[in-house]
């Protein structure tokens, strides 16, 4: 007889098999088959729990299966789910006046995914580039740093300084800058009259966690002012509480011209990104200029809409901010040769290795924590924002573990 733990070590098993043989390579994932989830926990195949300090790389912010966003999509499912833009649908104004009013931001574009914003945001510059700053046509650049990740479109890697993400993928789309973060004469060495954007993440996320150095937001903010260059915000990963602020930029104080926001804004149930600027802005769209079938539809409206309540009513920025402050401190506390940096705000958090962070991610796992490594060494750390002071504690005395066993 088969007892339960060997057959659903084997339905793992076979789980792994058929993603691998049926699905394109593109991703090495942990061997952990998850089943389930709630709050800060998934389970796999075998009922192990897991705290999940990967989080869908920030857009679980709220938690697994959160009962109000997950009420909010079964019951919009059941009355309207997509209708596409060529008719007015119920549910759209009310999102769109509660995005921009969370965002502080005049109008939004909504899209799905969040390279979908970027792109967005791409043409939205280049528009404004030439029909407001004057360009000479078709000579608009956008100024975008190292190790950034805005997404992987065709467009998107044109501007990655990541050989990976760009080998043989060419020919790359013209019109990108790529400087240095943290580097205010580099950027302002660039600055010309044929800059329409300077586009950035105000904390590199897939880059590493990185931070940059303080100040650099709002000096390379005024540049932007200086030289009449719009300065674009991508806090499709930083945004909606997860550095302990509702975005990453209110640290600095900065209203950014176009924000780009998604992951967190769908619950961790739903696609839903958007693109937020001032109204004249993005009245340079007009009919036909831009659009997407599934952009604004009245299931992604409905999620999108809890998972902002949530992250209001539930105080997560807040929560970030402190469970964030304690972590990164007990974090910093561990003394072990191999880590070489611990950075990061509220509850987006990096351990740095002097080598390969994945052997770390492995023993982690086995002392039941979700984690994984990002360009390598960094180990990035960034549960649901609904994490307790006890889970804290949890996961640094797992890390503490898992550094012996690694
Ligand atoms: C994840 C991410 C994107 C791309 O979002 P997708 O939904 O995967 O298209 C863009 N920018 C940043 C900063 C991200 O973290």
């Amino acid at each position: 007889m088969t007892t339960s733990l060997e057959h659903t070590d084997r339905l793992a098993a076979e789980c792994i098999a058929k993603e691998r043989r049926y699905g394109a390579p593109n991703y090495a994932p942990l061997d952990v088959v998850i089943a389930r989830g709630e709050g800060v926990f998934v389970w796999d195949t075998a009922g192990n729990r897991y705290l999940d300090c990967i989080s869908a790389y920030s857009a679980v912010n709220q938690g697994h299966c959160h009962p109000r966003i997950r009420e909010a999509l079964i019951d919009q499912s059941s009355r309207l789910t997509l209708t596409s833009r060529a008719v007015c649908n119920d549910r759209l104004g009310t999102f769109l006046e509660q995005l921009t009013r969370y965002c502080g931001q005049e109008m939004a574009l909504p899209m799905n995914t969040g390279v979908e914003a970027v792109e967005t945001a791409i043409k939205l510059a280049r528009r404004w580039g030439y029909r407001v700053k004057g360009i000479p046509t078709e000579r608009a650049r956008i100024i975008v740093c190292a190790d950034n990740f805005h997404g992987r479109t065709t467009a998107v890697i044109s501007a990655s300084s990541e050989p990976q993400y760009r080998a043989d993928f060419g020919p790359y789309l013209p019109g990108f800058t790529i400087v240095p973060f943290g580097d205010l004469d580099a950027l302002r060495s660039t600055l010309d009259e044929t800059v329409c954007a300077f586009l950035v993440e105000p904390i590199q996320g897939e880059g590493g966690v990185n931070v940059p150095p303080s100040g650099y937001l709002t000096k390379a903010y005024a540049l932007c002012r200086e030289h009449d260059v719009l300065f674009i915000a991508d806090e499709i990963q930083t945004g909606f509480g997860r550095t302990g602020a509702r975005f990453a930029l209110d640290h600095d104080g900065i209203a950014p011209d176009v924000l780009l926001v998604g992951k967190a804004l769908g619950g961790g149930f739903y696609p839903v990104s958007a693109a937020l600027a001032s109204r004249s802005l993005l009245e340079l769209f007009g009919p036909g200029d831009h659009g997407s079938t599934f952009g604004g539809n009245p299931l992604a409206c409905e999620v999108a809409r809890a998972a902002i309540a949530v992250t209001v009513e539930e105080r997560l920025a807040e929560n970030a901010r402190d469970r964030g402050d304690e972590l990164l401190h007990r974090l910093r506390a561990v003394r072990d040769e191999r880590i070489v940096d611990v950075r990061g705000k509220g509850l987006l958090i990096g351990v740095e290795f002097d080598r390969s962070a994945r052997p770390f991610a492995e023993a982690l796992l086995a002392h039941g924590i979700l984690a994984k490594e990002t360009h390598e060494c960094v180990l990035r750390i960034a549960p649901p924002l609904v994490l307790t002071q006890e889970q804290v504690s949890r996961i640094a005395s797992a890390f503490e573990s898992g550094l012996v066993a690694a």
